[in-house]
């Protein structure tokens, strides 16, 4: 089949140069161009050295109209405004959309689901295949496992993360909510200080640690009586998350247009 032309808009992020040398590394796809914003100092430079590679002889351009022309998608990873613009544009054109983008709103959320009449879109606020593959495994535990399985996320990241506990906690958090049919949101328990009580049947712990420069850490225990099951998840480089989003524009290529997420990227939707 023929390599996948795929456009990196936000190029010059941290996880736009991620997404540049993930793209240029797989044997798959193709560097169509990248985009960076305008005005950015860094325009006209080769796309392959700011990703930290030999020139890939694309240079740097902020007309994402024009990169879009013979292009089969795009690698988003901006802000919500950006994508929300970038989104109709892309979706006139049918092609692939993976909005990796996070801190969407009501109506960037809106812009893309009337992209995905025309366009495909992937969204999801953590492209890694290994924490979605632990979520589907979370969802099917609870679900099998009573309300009698208590129900613990740990998780650990370097010592500069400012929120607690992480999106991905989260993710997975709602994984278990979902497999056992409650809302995360009365059920969750987010910190326990002093006299806290036993726990409640069906509550949803959380523990978050920081230190040094543990790129993300998440261990989801199950405990039962006299038996405990432990599915953890250790991210070793932002790269995945990269490596998630072009596995994700490669699955999307064939689909009808519609909104996706990585549970479809992966087959793990049920029904
Ligand atoms: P960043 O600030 O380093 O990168 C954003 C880039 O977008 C910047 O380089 C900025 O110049 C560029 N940009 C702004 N306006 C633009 C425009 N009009 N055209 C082109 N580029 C433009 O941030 P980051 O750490 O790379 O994260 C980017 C986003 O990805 C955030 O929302 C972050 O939370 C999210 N993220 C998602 C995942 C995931 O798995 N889905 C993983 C990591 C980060």
């Amino acid at each position: 089949m023929r390599e996948m032309q795929l456009v990196v808009l936000g190029a010059a992020g941290r996880m736009g140069r991620l997404l540049l040398r993930a793209v240029i590394e797989d044997p798959s796809c193709r560097l169509a161009s990248a985009v960076v914003r305008p005005n950015a100092t860094l325009l006209g430079e080769d796309a392959g050295t700011l990703a930290g590679l030999p020139p890939a002889h694309v240079a740097l351009t902020a007309d994402l109209e024009a990169a879009l022309d013979g292009a089969d998608g795009v690698l988003d990873f901006t802000t919500p405004d950006v994508t929300a613009k970038a989104a109709p544009l892309v979706a006139a054109r049918g092609l692939v959309h993976v909005v990796g983008t996070t801190g969407l709103g009501p109506p960037d959320y809106h812009a893309l689901r009337l992209a995905a009449r025309s366009g495909r879109v992937v969204q999801s606020g953590n492209t890694s295949l290994g924490v979605n593959v632990l979520a589907g495994l979370v969802r099917e535990a609870a679900a099998r496992l009573g309300a009698g399985w208590d129900i613990e996320i740990v998780e650990m990241h370097h010592r500069m993360k400012v929120d607690a506990p992480s999106g991905t906690a989260l993710l997975l958090g709602e994984a278990a909510a979902e497999g056992r049919g409650i809302a995360l949101s009365e059920r969750s328990v987010r910190a326990r200080d002093g006299h806290a009580g036993v726990r409640r049947d069906g509550d949803i712990g959380f523990a978050c640690l920081r230190g040094g420069t543990v790129v993300g850490d998440h261990v989801v225990v199950i405990a039962g009586r006299g038996e405990r099951i432990e599915l953890a998840h250790r991210a070793e480089d932002r790269g995945l998350f990269a490596r998630g989003a072009v596995r994700a524009a490669l699955w999307a290529r064939d689909q009808e247009p519609g909104c996706y997420g990585m549970a479809d990227v992966l087959g793990l939707r049920s029904g």
